[in-house]
């Protein structure tokens, strides 16, 4: 079947994603609030290439990414649909965010000045979405200062560029905390607050957003014309603590195929650093992936993987290529035979988010850290769409 190098591969399951894409529809009022897909950083590790063309022929036609050439590789990919740039474009490239048919989120007024400029020289308008502060402390005029809708309403006049709405981003929308969902209310009042102000001043804004996964899942405020579903849309949590209104399907698997099984004798050590020594006589088989994959070497000593429908613990230190792991108790293991580092195999499942809960981050880092190293095998039900291999 596979044609991939098959040493460690990724599994990208387009169905899941369709199933996903159905929930999280259910969350929101579409005639008031419009899917965005949130696909930066390779589509959260997932393949951007596969991942944003396949819901474009799902029906969404609003994509959110980090930077241009994420934009201009949705672009190459014949993504058609609206793309917002989330994060940093240097005001010099106002002539490609226009011909490429981007919208630029704008830091600040001065950035948008900038811009202006530099369109107006290469004689082109570039759309905006201005981005306010309410809390996040990150990028955005500030919601307090009393003069923001003036200079908002003072921004839409300039000739270089087209304010096509206002957004904000939530820090807490994640946590059910008492004190946390005050804050999130507040930050939501703020924005509203003043998206009403500048219109009042006859400012058109044909978009208003505010809501990420967590507050499309818990708040889907009418008010807000996009949801950026991101994290959600991969089937993840945005956090641990929360239980999701929807059920959702993680949509990347993490396998891998053995390379070596021995038996190893009560004493020896197993890897760098000696941090592990096999107190009885155990069987080892050696797994040809590690931290150069993105499996983090945080993740040593703590992590199992699922092999024949069993767990085998991580033991040792996890290297950059390979890592080992106990598979004493495990029938049949043998070089070639299949890994799950991620995904189900039988009656065992591990997620992403199971390996940030033990290497102490969250599922966001452990997909988009899986390296281009890793091929990404696209699945649309049982067969193979595409093979994505970066080198
Ligand atoms: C990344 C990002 C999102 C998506 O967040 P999720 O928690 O993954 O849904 C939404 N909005 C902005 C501004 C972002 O940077």
């Amino acid at each position: 079947m596979q044609n991939f190098l098959r040493r460690a591969w990724a599994e990208i399951h387009l169905d899941r994603l369709s199933d996903n894409l159905t929930a999280l529809k259910t969350l929101i009022n579409e005639n008031k609030t419009q899917l965005a897909c949130v696909v930066k950083a390779n589509a959260y590790g997932h393949d951007d290439g596969n991942i944003a063309p396949f819901l474009e022929a799902s029906g969404v036609r609003f994509f959110a990414v980090s930077n241009i050439k994420e934009a201009e590789n949705l672009r190459k990919n014949g993504v058609t649909g609206e793309i917002l740039i989330l994060g940093h474009t240097p005001p010099e490239y106002a002539a490609e965010l226009s011909r490429l048919d981007i919208i630029q989120a704008a830091v600040s007024p001065e950035y948008a000045e900038r811009l202006s400029e530099i369109a107006l020289s290469s004689g082109v308008r570039v759309k905006i979405h201005m981005a306010v502060d309410t809390g996040m402390g990150r990028i955005g005029i500030c919601a307090a200062d009393e003069n923001a809708a003036d200079r908002i309403a003072n921004t839409a006049k300039l000739e270089g560029i087209i304010l096509d709405g206002l957004f904000t981003h939530y820090a807490v929308a994640d946590s059910l905390d008492e004190s946390d969902i005050e804050y999130t209310d507040n930050q939501t009042e703020m924005f509203f607050d003043l998206c009403e102000r500048v219109r009042e001043k006859g400012t058109a804004l044909r978009h208003t957003h505010c809501l990420n996964s967590a507050g499309g899942a818990f708040r889907a405020d009418e008010r807000s014309t996009l949801v950026r579903f991101g994290i959600m849309l991969y089937g993840l949590t945005p956090d641990r603590g929360l239980t999701l209104p929807v059920k959702l399907s993680p949509v990347m698997d993490l396998k891998a195929a053995v390379s070596y099984v021995k038996p190893v004798k009560k004493g020896t050590f197993i890897s760098y650093g000696r941090t592990y020594c096999a107190e009885r006589d155990i069987i080892a088989a050696t797994i040809p992936i590690g931290y150069a994959d993105g499996y983090s070497r945080s993740l040593s000593g703590k992590a199992y993987v699922l092999i024949n429908g069993r767990k085998a613990p991580v033991i040792g230190r996890i290297c950059m290529d390979q890592l080992m792991a106990d598979v004493t108790d495990i029938p049949d293991v043998r070089e070639g035979t299949e890994v799950t580092l991620i995904g189900k195999d039988g009656s065992e499942v591990i997620t992403a988010d199971d390996l940030a809960q033990l290497s102490g981050t969250i599922g966001y880092e452990v997909v988009c850290g899986i390296s281009k190293r890793i091929p990404r095998v696209i699945f649309r039900g049982n067969e193979i769409s595409d093979i994505v291999e970066y080198y």
